[in-house]
């Protein structure tokens, strides 16, 4: 499944669906990613063919410019690049397939989901690919130190990678209109608390999600 949409708790593909109208289009590029998040849905969830964000071969730029096609992007809301995955794992993919979308309809938003690890991933500074490209930036900062987001993530780059996200957060800021950060609200309040300060001092908006089981 390459373009879904959620649907209560699960995923539905969108040529399921009767209306396309105001619909957040979600992309599924990859499953690879360099964290094993504890409450990673990789992890919680069977992987199984039968579970069908689970990719049995990567989507080409192409394919996923011929899906698009055969819907209205006036329809969308937004196209999210997020799927059982790291999205910047193909970021030079993910700006060929907007610049394509930006073509057809100029305004419409473009937000990518993701670690906020790119750069460590590509080993360079990647966000100024984004600029005119993407409209969103949504990093999920977890935790308030980096222990602890760590310990949650388990990041193959090691306890480092918290500082690197942050990094990142604040480069973004520069090609990007809109940079958000993201928690669950079952880390308390102490700690949402926390994570504003981080946020307002970087000058990036924190969104709250409710924890979904
Ligand atoms: S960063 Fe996202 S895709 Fe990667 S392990 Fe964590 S929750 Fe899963």
């Amino acid at each position: 499944m390459i373009l879904y949409t959620l649907c209560g708790n699960g995923y539905i593909d969108i040529k399921e669906l009767k209306s396309l109208k105001d619909v957040h289009v979600y992309v599924n590029l990859t499953n690879r990613c360099p964290c094993s998040c504890t409450f990673c849905l990789r992890q919680t969830k069977e992987m199984t063919e039968s579970n069908t964000l689970w990719l049995k071969k990567e989507p080409t730029v192409e394919e996923v410019i011929q899906e698009f096609q055969k819907y209205d992007l006036d329809d969308f809301s937004e196209v999210v690049f997020c799927g059982f995955g790291e999205p910047m794992e193909r970021v030079e993919d993910i700006v060929q397939i907007a610049g394509v979308l930006k073509l057809y309809r100029q305004d419409i938003p473009i937000r990518i989901n993701t670690n906020g690890l790119g750069n460590l991933i590509h080993n360079e500074d990647i966000t100024p690919l984004l600029r005119g490209r993407i409209d969103t930036v949504s990093i999920s900062l977890n935790a308030p130190d980096a222990q602890e987001y760590y310990d949650l993530t388990r990041s193959r780059f090691g306890i480092e990678s918290y500082q690197a996200m942050l990094d990142f957060a604040l480069k973004c800021k520069d090609y990007v209109p809109h940079v958000v950060m993201s928690v669950v609200d079952i880390i308390g309040e102490e700690k949402i608390k926390r994570c504003q300060e981080i946020c307002d001092r970087l000058g990036v908006t924190l969104r709250v999600r409710p924890f979904e089981e």
